[in-house]
């Protein structure tokens, strides 16, 4: 599943591919996409034809295509890619995949296309973002330099293991499970650990988070199966995981073997001699 840095990694392709673009037809596969929606052709059409693309970028895992007609804001296109979802640019005249569920036509001959196999990704238009309660429940983001003041206030008041803690988009937003266990290695924190009891250590684990996802975005993502990025290519961010998907093998740092427990349903990678309860 696609995570923060393979998102950001997304729109740092899709940015100057997109700006200054306009969109000039939509078609919609009308098949239904996350919790069964069906993409609201009557609204993206409202927002995006005719429109200019005047700024793309992220909030947690959802990519924000801004829109503006003659000078004026017609909304924001949001896209979340789901588990397999793909957001990419084509030649308009190229057969579309099969999987596209949405394709937006621009002046000049390309086409954003949002290819999803499994349809568990989300395409939504609105006229403003705060006005989309998915994204208005966000906490902060992950990659904001201003996240260790607001865990400092947010650890406190939850009782949760730090993973699933970290887990939660309302107390900290565009953090999945990989990045989480990466970040509470390298942080030393055990994974069971109640977020209340890591308070003192809300700098720690902040520079800890910003770190993992910086590696992960300068790898250009994670790739297991399904992430590539706009252009087809793989992450190579796999190797560089300390922790995740490596049970049994020697810890980076201790050599004790990385243990495997499963925490909400989720696997946790950990090791028991680095990461303190
Ligand atoms: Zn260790």
């Amino acid at each position: 599943m696609p995570e923060l840095p393979e998102v950001e990694t997304v729109v740092r392709t899709l940015r100057p591919q997109l700006m200054g673009r306009t969109i000039r037809a939509i078609w919609a596969s009308g098949l239904p996409l996350r919790m069964r929606r069906r993409v609201d052709s009557a609204a993206l059409r409202d927002h995006c034809l005719g429109a200019t693309v005047r700024a793309v970028y992220r909030r947690a895992k959802y990519i924000l295509i801004d829109l503006e007609r003659r000078g004026r804001s017609s909304g924001t296109l949001v896209v979340h890619l789901g588990m397999t979802g793909r957001l990419r640019v084509d030649r308009a005249r190229a057969a579309r995949d099969k999987h596209t569920h949405v394709a937006w036509t621009l002046l000049g001959g390309d086409e954003l296309r949002f290819v999803d196999a499994r349809r568990f990704g989300l395409v939504l238009a609105a006229g403003h973002e705060r006005s989309l309660s998915e994204i208005r429940q966000l906490g902060p983001d992950a990659y904001d330099a201003l996240v260790a003041r607001e865990l400092d206030l947010s650890l406190t008041k939850s009782a949760a293991p730090i993973k699933s803690f970290l887990l939660d988009q309302r107390r900290i937003a565009g953090l999945g499970n990989i990045y989480a266990c990466e970040a509470l290695f390298r942080a030393g924190i055990h994974p069971r650990m109640p977020a209340c009891r890591a308070r003192g250590r809300a700098a720690l684990l902040a520079a800890a988070i910003r770190e993992t996802l910086e590696i992960g975005i300068s790898n250009a993502g994670t790739s297991f199966r399904d992430f590539v990025d706009v252009n087809g290519e793989a992450g190579t961010n796999l190797d560089a995981l300390l922790v995740y998907g490596r049970e049994g093998e020697p810890c980076a740092s201790c050599g004790r073997p990385i243990r495997r427990i499963v925490q909400a349903g989720r696997s946790t990678f950990f090791c028991a001699r680095c990461q303190k309860r």
